[in-house]
């Protein structure tokens, strides 16, 4: 029961993502439409099943738990999730608890999260301009995600800026972007736009900027190394050498990283998806609400290990969205 969980591929899963909600405070509009219709309450894990499903892959070898969403700091009652999820983290078993947040809320939480043992968030920013934040999130204010980012900091909380690299919105910062984040002491990531969701296909092609693109541009005005890191996702690190910066670029369209995949995600209604890129998923909502054993929820946690495909089919090639998913990311979690 406790060995560890190897996929066909012989790759560890030691990381879990978990959406705890589909809801957002936003609506950006690269992730969802202007007017979602979110799940019915009732079919969401309630927050005690999620500790009982994550405590589940704690004990099966899981060492870094991320919760997502939707908005994570939205979810009712989420800071006592954090606070029992902590437990891990004490006995050791847990070596990281993380978040990714839009940040709007992070002035209220970002002092318990500290004190839960949380030490580093990510935070989704893909400009410093309040119209174009504005814009971009619909129903976000640039103000109050600032003033999140501070709050974090003032606790000690490490934040990473994931910025989504998009054609004729953010380009022109990209240099102030980073810029500002040397000047904070933040890590800075770019992001490959994917296409989730039901955004028209047209679309998704005009907002795509190659991340190649953004490393070509770094690489005219810095000199940029190439660092050996590695998450075990899809994220690859440069450094410019004149400021000494680390910066991320996540290109979930390249299959480079599937080899060394470490991860799978949990939705909110329970749902395990083996991979960002593929619509097959394992329902663990069942199982968990089967038995109190968790015998029966272990056994479905292998199966649905046991069916971690090799790799994704996201292709932008030959300007055709190949491989497209229909969900959006807030469902999956991101
Ligand atoms: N609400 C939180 C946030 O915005 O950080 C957490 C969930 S959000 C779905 C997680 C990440 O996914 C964010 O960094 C967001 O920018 C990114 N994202 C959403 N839709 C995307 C898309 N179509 N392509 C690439 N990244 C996307
Ligand atoms: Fe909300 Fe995050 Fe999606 Fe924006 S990217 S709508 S903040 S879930």
């Amino acid at each position: 029961m406790t060995a560890p969980l190897i996929d066909p591929f012989a790759r560890p899963i030691t990381y879990l993502r978990v959406s705890v909600t589909d809801r957002c405070d936003f609506r950006c509009t690269y992730c969802m439409a202007e007017h979602m219709t979110f799940l019915p309450k009732a079919d969401l894990l309630t927050l005690e099943e999620l500790d009982r499903l994550c405590s589940a892959f704690v004990g099966l070898g899981v060492e870094k738990l991320r919760i997502t969403g939707g908005e994570p700091l939205v979810r009712k009652g989420i800071m006592a999730f954090f606070r029992s999820m902590s437990r891990h983290l004490a006995s050791g078993a847990l070596k990281e608890l993380t978040l990714t947040t839009n940040g709007s809320q992070l002035r209220k939480y970002a002092a318990e999260l500290a004190d839960c043992g949380v030490r580093r968030v990510n935070v989704s920013l893909d400009t410093l301009d309040d119209a174009r934040f504005a814009a971009i999130t619909r129903w976000g204010r640039l103000p109050q995600v600032l003033d999140g980012i501070a709050a974090a900091q003032e606790v000690g909380l490490r934040v990473k800026i994931n910025a989504v690299a998009l054609k004729g919105f953010n380009e022109d910062e990209q240099f102030s972007l980073t810029e500002w984040c040397a000047q904070q002491g933040h890590d800075l990531t770019w992001i490959e736009v994917m296409p989730m969701g039901d955004m028209g296909e047209e679309a998704r092609l005009d907002q795509y900027w190659p991340l190649s693109d953004v490393r070509a541009r770094y690489a005219q005005r810095f000199t940029v190394t190439d660092l050996a890191e590695r998450t075990g996702g899809p994220a690859r690190y440069v450094r410019l050498e004149e400021t000494g910066q680390k910066i991320g670029f996540i290109t979930p369209l390249t299959h480079n990283f599937c080899e060394s995949c470490n991860r799978v995600r949990l939705t909110c209604t329970g749902e395990l998806y083996m991979c960002l890129g593929q619509e097959d998923m394992a329902d663990l909502r069942a199982p968990l609400r089967a038995s109190a054993d968790d015998a029966v929820l272990v056994a479905a946690i292998r199966d649905a290990i046991a069916r971690k495909p090799k790799g994704h089919d996201f292709d932008y090639s030959r300007q055709r969205v190949v491989g497209q998913v229909s969900r959006h990311m807030s469902h999956t979690g991101g």
